[in-house]
């Protein structure tokens, strides 16, 4: 196969959205897998809704997401006279003409269509007029009124439309700028891409795409179109059902790649696999089919496959990429070694990187700051509890190595000698150490927040 090249076009009137990010993986694979190019190009021809802080926070995501892309984005709005140039050959070569229709007299004729029973379209008034330019005029394109329009979808199989359908559109505003179907011709044909895939909101549009490739005189794509996501209820995808931008996801605490796992699998299936790492998903992407219907999103798969991925992850990454939601709780700079240490606790418990980070605060913070739940102290901290509590603690404070081997031998020891059972001592140790009955290993988070800290929060308890 010659060479790959796809394009992600986003619109920069928004942040990422997970419909939009899907459809970015889907072109990066596609051209990572080739070992091909992927393009980025802004699409932001609408002046009034495109702001540059919605294409730097798209950027931002794309780049969280690992999706990286070949060369400088490109920006349409940069490239008006490009498309001119084209539309001006269309001109010379007589596959467009210029038409003086005003606005209400185009209405009135679609009117007409309309009440006989036709689409609504522009009826041809100017086509062999001969006119040249002047004020108020458009440009539009002398497309085919016989014939079909075919093009075999990537996803949806063969379409086919009648050009009788298709009416001569405009390529050229009055104003003087290009319309968008113009726009993306000229890239998609200048930029080389070779397959063309996106939402299927924009499969009205390949048609007319089809019409101007043809009038240019250019190859065409493959053209694809994967449906939406939706909620569900198979309903249109609500913000509650998690219609979110891809910023928060990340503001969440997801990991990317589980989120491009969960994303891939939504409109693209490779038997019953559900596990998949970036690599391998560039590795067998071509494999696997595209689904032609629309998907259902489920909060809770992407959260399972959030876990999955967290136990996957390596020790490392999880440090890097906790550590901001660690700073964010104010909980300042924590020696990498006591991080390390955490991670490797929590990793096997935390949905995610927000919750690990929280589940870390307890054992950040001092001992005099330690929150503890009354019911649990009122409970686990009775007077007989409170004894054993004070016999441990001068154990503790006599092991010259506090480690959670160390620990668990007191505990195993102090329990043997007395003849107790465990389950007297060791709810008070964790209520004590903790402020809750719930958390992680007792002796690991000793070993972790310290011998100092540790008696420091025994000796609190005692004092409740
Ligand atoms: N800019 C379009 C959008 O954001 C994409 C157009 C295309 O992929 O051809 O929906």
């Amino acid at each position: 196969m010659s060479t790959v090249v796809t394009r992600f076009a986003p619109s920069p009137t928004g942040h990422l959205h997970i419909g939009g990010a899907r459809t970015a993986i889907f072109c990066w694979l596609l051209a990572r897998h080739h070992g091909g190019k992927f393009v980025l190009r802004i699409e932001d021809t609408d002046l009034e809704r495109s702001k540059q802080e919605y294409t730097d926070s798209i950027l931002a995501s794309m780049r969280w997401l690992g999706l990286d892309w070949d060369g400088e984005p490109e920006y349409q709005s940069k490239r008006f006279d490009r498309y001119n140039q084209y539309i001006d050959r269309l001109l010379e070569t007589g596959h467009a003409y210029w038409c003086s229709c005003s606005p209400e007299e185009v209405e009135h004729m679609r009117e007409e269509a309309r009440a006989r029973g036709e689409k609504p379209r522009y009826n041809g008034h100017c086509r062999d007029a001969g006119l040249g330019p002047g004020p108020g005029r458009v440009v539009r394109l002398k497309a085919p009124r016989e014939g079909q329009t075919v093009f075999n979808d990537m996803v949806k199989g063969l379409i086919s439309v009648d050009n009788s359908e298709l009416d001569d559109m405009v390529l050229r505003r009055a104003d003087g700028s290009p319309t968008y179907n113009m726009a993306v011709v000229v890239d998609d044909a200048e930029m080389g891409i070779t397959h063309v895939l996106r939402g299927d909101d924009h499969v009205n549009n390949t048609p007319k795409q089809i019409l101007i490739y043809q009038a240019l005189g250019k190859p065409l794509p493959v053209f694809g179109h994967v449906p939406m996501i939706l909620g569900p209820d198979k309903q249109k995808l609500s913000k509650r059902h998690g219609a979110k931008a891809v910023i928060e996801y990340q503001q969440d605490g997801l990991l990317p790649e589980a989120l491009v796992n969960y994303l891939v699998r939504l409109g693209w299936s490779h038997g019953d696999d559900e596990f998949f790492t970036l690599d391998e998903l560039k590795r067998v992407f071509p494999e696997g089919r595209l689904s032609s219907s629309a998907a259902a999103f489920d909060m809770d798969k992407l959260m399972w496959l959030n876990g999955q991925h967290m136990r996957h992850a390596s020790i490392e990454r999880l440090m890097d990429l906790v550590a901001p939601f660690v700073a964010a709780l104010g909980l300042g700079d924590i020696p990498k070694e006591r991080l390390k240490a955490m991670v490797e606790l929590l990793r096997e418990r935390a949905a995610n990187l927000k919750d690990m980070a929280r589940d870390m605060r307890f054992m950040l913070i001092a001992a005099s700051e330690l929150e503890y739940d009354q019911a649990a102290v009122a409970k686990h901290l009775a007077p007989e509890a409170r004894e054993h509590l004070a016999a441990l603690r001068s154990r503790f404070a006599a092991l010259a190595d506090f480690n959670r081997e160390t620990i668990h031998d007191v505990l195993q020891r102090y329990v043997q000698e007395t003849g107790i059972k465990f389950k007297a001592v060791g709810p008070a140790m964790r209520v004590a150490l903790v402020g809750t009955m719930s958390g992680p290993d007792i002796a690991a988070v000793m070993e972790i927040i310290g011998k100092n800290d540790s008696l420091d929060r025994i000796d609190r308890a005692l004092s409740l």
